[in-house]
């Protein structure tokens, strides 16, 4: 037996997009709050690889992450 009641577990993360900001690349990442550091970190990894752009974690904080809700399912892969 199993029971539906599990559908409203969600939690606060946090998304990053690229496309935002240039337009053609669809690099996208979200992740669970706690994990900021490593997805500033990896965001950077592919603006410079990709758009051969420096950028500092600060800048790509401020401009590209947002807050969205996580459903904890959805996030399970
Ligand atoms: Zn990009």
């Amino acid at each position: 037996m199993t029971t539906d009641k599990q559908s409203k577990d969600s939690t606060t993360g946090l998304q990053v997009a690229c496309d935002t900001a240039v337009s053609g690349c669809v690099f996208r990442m979200r992740t669970e709050a706690d994990d900021k550091e490593r997805l500033l970190e990896m965001t950077r990894e592919h603006v410079r690889e990709r758009h051969g752009k420096d950028v500092s974690l600060d800048e790509i904080e401020a401009r590209h992450v947002e807050t969205v809700e996580v459903d904890l399912e959805e996030a399970d892969q």
